[in-house]
């Protein structure tokens, strides 16, 4: 019999508590510690994580609900807890080595952690809800000040979660254009990436060690880019795609083979040795387990690793009336002179005015969740309905 673990109470007291059980098991090697985490972990994942990463659905006591429990107008899903579950996620990650961790840890970042702060870097979400009335508004200081500072420190944190290593591996674990310098196979490398991720999936790796070695480079294959939306059943994509991950090493392609979420290239590196990966970035409808009763007759749309949204000022002052049918078309563009510039998701929803009237097709404009609430207030839904309610 499999036991079973319930993660209950604050949490963001939770997130440090079980990111310092992760860094005991990984330290002491005491494996009960570790089961434990496996199961805590596991148990978020399936049943209190929120499709943009945040978790701690309560305001009361500031606590995860019951299984399931993930209202989106209340959501809480505090920006500590956002980041909690990302440093808990990264500890994770290096007690297992496996991938599933940064892909939660990636989900969080661009979404649930990146909509704490406002385009601007002066406005704050102490909470991160998925859907509002209008109710909602980033403010520029709190009583409590916990979230602009933790996410600040989170920000600086970053580069440091980029890139690992145990003894000559050498993991890619996030796709942001950077320059690193690694000691692996008696070799100092240095690897320099670059891409417009998470805007286009092509990411570029020059490999360059000051003399031949050999190493294995394991670069992350995000689950999203192979018909995961998350290591558990919470969430899923509504249907598959059959654009492939693609891989190119100095040019010449390469099988993509998977070991823990991870492709893994062992080979003798040379200076001017290149990678290439393409993940395909199609717009893709997300569903969710039938026990989140919220989320029930709705579709959330993601592309890459974002969330997306609608938003009333781009619907005539009105995002919860939007109906989006399943197999609608929708298509996806880069607006350089929409919010810093972002690539938005464009379609046909319907609205239906009054409860009774005809429902009337409306241009649909979604903008990355991270995004919303930087042109005033307004409703805002992730979660579309699929039919008029
Ligand atoms: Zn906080």
């Amino acid at each position: 019999m499999t036991q079973q673990a319930t993660a209950v109470g604050h949490a963001v007291r939770a997130t440090y508590l079980y990111s310092a059980m992760t860094d005991v098991a990984g330290l002491s090697g005491d494996t009960a510690y570790g089961a434990a985490v496996d199961r805590l972990w596991a148990d978020v994942v399936a049943k209190r994580l929120y499709v943009t990463g945040g978790i701690g659905s309560r305001g009361v006591v500031e606590a995860f609900g019951e299984d399931y429990e993930l209202p989106n107008r209340n959501a809480y899903t505090e920006t500590c807890a956002s980041i909690g579950n990302a440093l808990w996620g990264h500890r994770m990650f290096l007690l297992r080595g496996e991938g599933r961790y940064v892909d939660v840890l990636e989900r969080i970042l661009y979404n649930g952690y990146l909509s704490g702060v406002s385009l601007g870097g002066t406005r704050f979400f102490y909470q991160n809800p998925l859907e509002s009335a209008g109710e909602s508004d980033r403010t520029d200081y709190f009583e409590v000040a916990c979230c602009p500072s933790n996410l600040a420190r989170m920000m600086a944190q970053l580069p440091g979660l980029i890139y690992a290593r145990r003894g000559d591996d050498v993991f890619v674990n996030l796709f942001i254009g950077s320059r690193t310098r690694v000691q692996a196979g008696g070799a100092s490398v240095a690897i320099a990436q670059t891409t417009r991720y998470p805007w286009d999936g092509t990411v570029r790796l020059a490999i360059d060690p000051d003399r031949p070695t050999t190493m294995a480079l394991r670069v992350r294959v995000p689950g999203w880019s192979r018909n995961e939306a998350l290591p558990s059943d919470l969430y899923r994509f509504a249907e598959s795609s059959r654009e492939a991950v693609a891989l190119r090493v100095n040019g010449k392609g390469e099988p993509v083979t998977l070991d823990q979420g991870y492709l893994v290239l062992r080979r003798r590196w040379t200076a001017g040795d290149t990678v290439e990966l393409r993940l395909p970035m199609p717009v893709r409808r997300l569903l969710a387990n039938g026990g989140v009763q919220e989320d029930r007759g709705r579709v959330a749309l993601q592309r890459g690793p974002l969330m997306y949204a609608v938003e009333g000022i781009d619907h005539a002052g009105h995002a919860l009336n939007l109906v989006l049918p399943p197999g609608a078309p929708l298509a996806t563009s880069f607006r350089a002179g929409l919010l810093g510039g972002v690539q938005v998701i464009t379609g046909t929803a319907r609205v239906v005015d009054a409860a009774g009237a005809a429902p009337r097709d409306v241009p649909m404009l979604a903008i990355p969740y991270y995004a919303w609430n930087n042109r005033g207030r307004g409703e805002m839904a992730v979660w579309i309905p699929t039919a008029p309610r």
